[in-house]
C-alpha cells in the first residue's frame, strides 16, 4: 500500500490551504463538489483522517470513522434528492483504478442516468 502523501490536494483542502465548494462536514469527513462535474451532481466524499485508498481506510480506519464515512454518504443523497431516483459510488484506486488524488475519495455520481458500469 502506498504512503501517505501529506501534501496532496484533499490533504490541502481539509487543511484549508485550498477552497472547496463544500457539500456537508463533520467530525470525521468532509464532502464537497467535484470541480470538474460528470453530472449533474458530482459529489466527493472524503474521509478527514489519512488514508490514501479504500482498502487503506478499510483496513486501517476505525469503526467510527468507517460509520461516519457511510453515514454521511446516506445523509447527502437523501439531502441532493437522489436516493430515490438512484446514483453511483466510484472509488478508483490505485494505478489501474485510475486514481488521480492519493487520498481515499467515494464519488456520488446522480442527477441523470449513469450509464453502463464501465466502459468496455
Ligand atoms: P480520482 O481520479 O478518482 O482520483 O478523482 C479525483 C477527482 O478529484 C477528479 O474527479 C477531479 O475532478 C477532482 N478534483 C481535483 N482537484 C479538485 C479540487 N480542488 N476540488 C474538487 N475536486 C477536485
Amino acid at each position: 500500500m502506498a504512503e501517505y502523501d501529506e501534501n496532496n490536494i484533499f490533504a490541502k483542502i481539509l487543511k484549508g490551504e485550498i477552497p472547496c465548494d463544500k457539500v456537508y462536514e463533520d467530525d470525521y469527513v468532509l464532502a464537497f463538489n467535484d470541480i470538474a462535474p460528470l453530472k449533474p451532481v458530482h459529489i466527493l466524499v472524503i474521509p478527514k483522517g489519512a488514508y490514501v485508498s479504500i482498502d487503506d481506510f478499510g483496513t486501517n480506519a476505525s469503526l467510527e470513522e468507517t460509520q461516519a464515512f457511510f453515514a454521511a454518504i446516506a445523509k447527502i443523497v437523501e439531502q441532493k434528492g437522489i436516493a430515490e431516483t438512484g446514483f453511483r459510488c466510484i472509488a478508483n484506486t490505485g494505478a489501474d483504478g485510475g486514481q488521480e488524488v492519493p487520498h481515499f475519495h467515494m464519488h456520488i455520481l446522480g442527477g441523470a442516468p449513469v450509464g453502463r458500469m464501465v466502459a468496455g
